[in-house]
């Protein structure tokens, strides 16, 4: 009988699709891969130095594998992985940790499965991850994460994903529309776009050799895929070329989700961000101008070090001003071996926390004003497959959650509706429309 497979991911949507490929390597091996609890035979962790506290998780999900299937090899990699591998293999019950540059040879590194008294580390320096490996994440019939780049060339003095994956590299623009149109045939219609600075895309073997924008325009042409949405963006990279595209593209539709960090010129110069915030202005007001429509969303990190409250404001009304439509609030906190960590002016805990719920409840508000704009209008909704209490999500082109009761052949559907309220819980209520949307 083939052995059992099962895998956790933590961390973000390049985890996801990373996890994917491996598993796809996986059952070409002849594996077989089951749910978590399904007595797996192996277990792949793939982990994130990003998420708070990685190593306490990462510690709980062994755990929780050997109550399973107290006899299951276990295998750690992902960025945390790169970053700790000592850390990690003295988890108990850890059997083998994989770096950047070997996890996608884990077939190869995995040779028995019997368990070993002491995990075996393969961890070269994160130089040595200079291939790009393609993948993109499955399981999910609406939409699929598609990675396109890896790595990152910028130095964020608050961030450790240089050291954990590398350079950035990227797929050719050939590959990237096979991998689209093989997306296209599994009946999936939505796309996102995924990487580490994914604007950054086109550099491999250390020399640009494409643009993003030229992505843009080619995975346009791709007739399979009704919507393409680009994940995240550098303020920096989001040229007016490609926001003007966007806004008369047939398939990328008006989403953008672009890094802030700071609204303090101050703070984002001690990030070593390489904006200021009269260019993120900038960016929301072409977007706007062309797609008033559009939905903006903003990474933003409340406590880094050397913020006063005369910074924290200037951030809050900076992004209260702006015409945005919601928040991903980031608490900082320290990581080893970066230059924050070693940085004055250390934001207690507690103002970090006041920070962040702050920034939160400016999010909500912001999401609710975006809403309200978007009321009477309409648009048209990809309806997903999850089901609550007798009722099923989806989302339109720009970003608007909508809620409405479960009808099994909605889901994986595309729908022309017109959004008419607010519910209770947030989400937008809808009517079906006949109008015939032009895109
Ligand atoms: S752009 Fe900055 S924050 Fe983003 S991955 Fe690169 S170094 Fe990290």
């Amino acid at each position: 009988m083939n052995k059992k497979v099962a895998f956790y991911t933590l961390g973000c949507k390049l985890n996801y699709s990373e996890t994917s490929s491996i598993g796809r390597q996986f059952n070409q091996a002849g594996f077989n891969t089951v749910e978590f609890t399904d007595t797996p035979d192996v277990f792949v962790i793939n982990t994130c130095s990003v998420t708070d506290n990685a190593d306490k998780k990462c510690k709980k999900v062994v755990k929780e594998a050997l109550r399973i299937s107290p006899n299951a090899y276990i295998t750690i990699v992902g960025c945390y992985a790169q970053l700790k591998p000592k850390e990690i293999a003295e988890i108990p019950g850890v059997d083998m940790v994989l770096g950047a540059a070997e996890k996608f040879q884990i077939i190869d590194y995995i040779t028995d499965l019997t368990k070993k008294d002491k995990a075996v580390v393969y961890n070269q320096p994160v130089s040595e991850a200079k291939d790009f490996v393609a993948g993109f994440s499955i399981g999910d019939r609406t939409r699929t994460f598609l990675k396109v780049q890896d790595g990152c060339d910028y130095s964020c003095t608050f961030c450790t994903i240089p050291l954990a994956r590398g350079n950035s590299r990227s797929d050719t623009i050939e590959h990237v529309i096979e991998q689209a149109n093989e997306i296209a045939a599994s009946g999936v219609k939505e796309i996102v776009l995924t990487g580490v600075n994914l604007g950054d895309f086109g550099i491999r073997d250390g020399q640009r050799q494409d643009k993003f924008f030229d992505l843009v325009k080619a995975l346009d042409e791709v007739e399979g895929i009704n919507r393409f949405r680009i994940s995240s963006i550098e303020p920096n990279l989001l040229s007016d070329e490609i926001i003007e595209f966007v806004a008369q593209s047939k398939r990328f539709v008006p989403h953008f989700h672009i890094p802030l960090q700071s609204g303090s010129d101050k703070i984002l110069g001690l990030m070593r961000r390489r904006y200021k915030r009269d260019l993120y202005v900038s960016r929301v007001a072409k977007i706007k101008q062309l797609m008033p429509h559009c939905c903006i969303g903003v990474d933003v990190i409340v406590g880094f070090p050397g913020e006063t409250r005369d910074d924290f404001i200037d951030t809050y009304d900076f992004l209260n001003e702006l015409d945005i439509s919601y928040l991903h609030v980031f608490t900082y906190s320290e990581r080893e071996n970066t230059l924050a960590s070693e940085m004055s002016g250390v934001v207690p805990g507690s103002t970090r926390a006041e920070r962040s719920k702050m920034l939160h409840i400016l999010s909500d508000k912001k999401r609710r004003i975006f809403y309200e704009s978007q009321l009477g209008k309409t648009d048209e909704v990809l309806f997903e497959g999850d089901i609550k209490d007798g009722f099923m999500h989806g989302f339109t082109r720009n970003y608007v959650k909508i809620k409405t009761a479960y009808d099994p052949l909605l889901v994986n559907e595309l729908k022309s509706v017109q959004l008419t309220k607010i519910s209770p819980d947030g989400d937008v209520e809808i009517t079906e429309s006949e109008e015939i949307l032009a895109h």
